[in-house]
């Protein structure tokens, strides 16, 4: 498949430019061609059966008009408008009017003055015979050196038989084939010069957007972010030059992600490291006699290196649940026990240190979520709550039932987080400004909330008043929604 794919690639080199010249090119000629072709095949052909249903409707007017006694003004008119020969007699072949627009070698002048018009009396015969209300025959002229419509047509009037005989050329004029042929030619150049600015200026338009947003992708492919793609023109091109924009966008967003993923995780490696370089080196050379001070410069390192461990778990964590490897493992459980279960943990806490930690439930209903990763989120909000709510010990648990969900709140008296600040917190590495070394974080936590409760699709969100203090919460909908 590969191979062959290599083998087209040089057939799709040419241009866009090229392409639509050629396609333009070639529509011009067959419409070219086309018009020669039915002048030179169909015309004549077309222009016999256009007289031959001019002679019979001449024919047609000049019997209607016989009986509004206009058949005289009628031939006259006739016969010089079109060209003819118009002969009425009567049954017996006696002129009665004639009007010849043909001249002396007209046909039927001949056959008057030649032959005491044979031909018109075995045309009568032949009208007759065949019972038709009309006859229609094409003859050579050899004199004229045309080919004519003769036409002859029989008819009563208060009893009196009538007939009436019309001679017309069949082949057009020559001065008509040549006027209709000079146009043709200064059709074609029209029609040649006018394709070629048409395919000049069509081609421009459509392949001049798509060479600007080229140049314009080459420069972002680059690494310049910064490139505007906005073009306009034709649909299509809009649409791809938003498409190229929103793709620009979220690659940029991604490549500052990066550089600040790299500039953080570098910088919360090295904070770590540089303590436990210095603690270690500080036991090697001062305390390592002094049993008191190496016990605690050797809790420093090993804080440090919890702290290490914890960023790197939280790394690898994220990176799986923002790559979605991570498969969620549903249970059906008891929310009161889940969170009792987990408030035991901070019984200490509690006790030791003055924390007024306390659930406020909601009739008990049965969840479906992964036990495991609920459990992070609410670690996550409580451990936050105590770390942030400053003198306030103050923390809720509460569950709130609604009708569709289950609404559960952490909340906490601390000192709140600026409206400024509040869209960031669930942004990586994001951590407050003041947040002093001593509270072990690594920023990551929220991040982490926030990509759990995403892939169980719950509703989660925050509020928070500087100074009163920070609710998180999220809504587990009572029919669940897996991803
Ligand atoms: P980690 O959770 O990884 O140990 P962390 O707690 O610093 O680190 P997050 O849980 O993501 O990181 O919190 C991000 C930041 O949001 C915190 O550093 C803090 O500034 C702010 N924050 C979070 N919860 C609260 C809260 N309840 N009150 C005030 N500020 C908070
Ligand atoms: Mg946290």
């Amino acid at each position: 498949m590969k191979r062959s794919d290599k083998s087209a690639a040089p057939r799709s080199k040419r241009s866009l430019r090229y392409y639509v010249s050629i396609y333009f090119v070639i529509f011009t000629v067959i419409i070219i061609i086309l018009l020669w072709i039915f002048q030179y095949f169909f015309l004549a052909r077309y222009y016999r059966s256009a007289r031959i249903r001019a002679v019979s409707s001449v024919g047609d007017m000049l019997v209607d008009s016989y009986s509004s006694n206009d058949i005289e003004g009628g031939m006259i008119r006739s016969a010089f408008d079109n060209g003819m020969c118009i002969v009425l007699t009567n049954s017996s072949g006696a002129l009665i009017k004639g009007e010849n627009n043909l001249g002396s070698l007209s046909y039927f002048m001949r056959d008057r003055v030649e032959s005491s018009g044979y031909y018109m009396h075995q045309l009568k015969q032949e009208l007759i015979e065949s019972g038709q209300r009309e006859l229609i025959k094409i003859i050579k002229n050899s004199e004229l050196r045309s080919e004519e419509i003769i036409y002859c047509r029989g008819f009563t009037i208060n009893g009196d038989q009538f007939y009436l005989y019309i001679e017309a050329s069949a082949d057009p004029v020559d001065s008509t084939v040549s006027i209709i042929r000079e146009q043709l030619v200064y059709i074609t150049i029209i029609i040649a010069e006018l394709a070629f600015i048409i395919t000049l200026f069509i081609s421009k338009r459509l392949s001049d957007p798509i060479v600007n947003l080229t140049s314009k992708a080459k420069k972002f492919a680059d690494g310049d972010f910064n490139v505007k793609f906005e073009e306009r023109g034709y649909n299509e091109i809009t649409e791809l030059s938003k498409v190229l924009d929103s793709a620009e966008a979220e690659i940029g967003k991604v490549n500052q992600l990066r550089t600040d993923l790299i500039a953080n995780i570098s910088h919360d490696l090295r904070t770590p490291l540089t303590m436990v370089k210095a603690y270690a080196e500080m036991i090697r050379d001062l305390s390592g006699d002094n049993p008191e001070k190496r016990n605690e410069h050797l809790a420093i390192i090993i804080d440090e290196a919890d702290r290490l461990s914890n960023l790197v778990n939280n790394i690898l964590e994220l990176s799986k649940l923002e790559s979605g490897n991570l498969e969620l493992k549903y249970q059906e459980f008891s929310l009161h026990d889940k969170i009792h279960d987990i408030l035991t943990r901070y019984t200490l806490l509690i006790e030791e240190q003055g924390y007024d930690i306390a659930f406020e439930p909601d009739e008990d209903r049965i969840i479906y979520a992964d036990p495991e990763k609920l459990d992070q989120v609410l670690y996550n909000f409580i451990n936050n709550a105590i770390n942030y709510s400053g003198d306030k010990k103050i923390i809720r648990v509460r569950q709130l039932n609604r009708e569709t969900c289950t609404r559960i709140e952490v909340e906490d008296n601390g000192k709140g987080i600026s409206k400024e600040l509040l869209p960031k917190v669930f942004d990586r590495y994001y951590r407050g400004e003041k947040v002093k070394r001593d509270v072990v974080g690594t920023g990551l936590g929220l991040s982490i909330c926030r990509e759990i409760l995403k892939r169980h699709n719950f509703a989660f969100g925050v509020l928070s008043e500087e100074g009163k203090g920070t609710t998180f919460w999220f809504e587990i909908p009572l029919t669940p929604k897996k991803d």
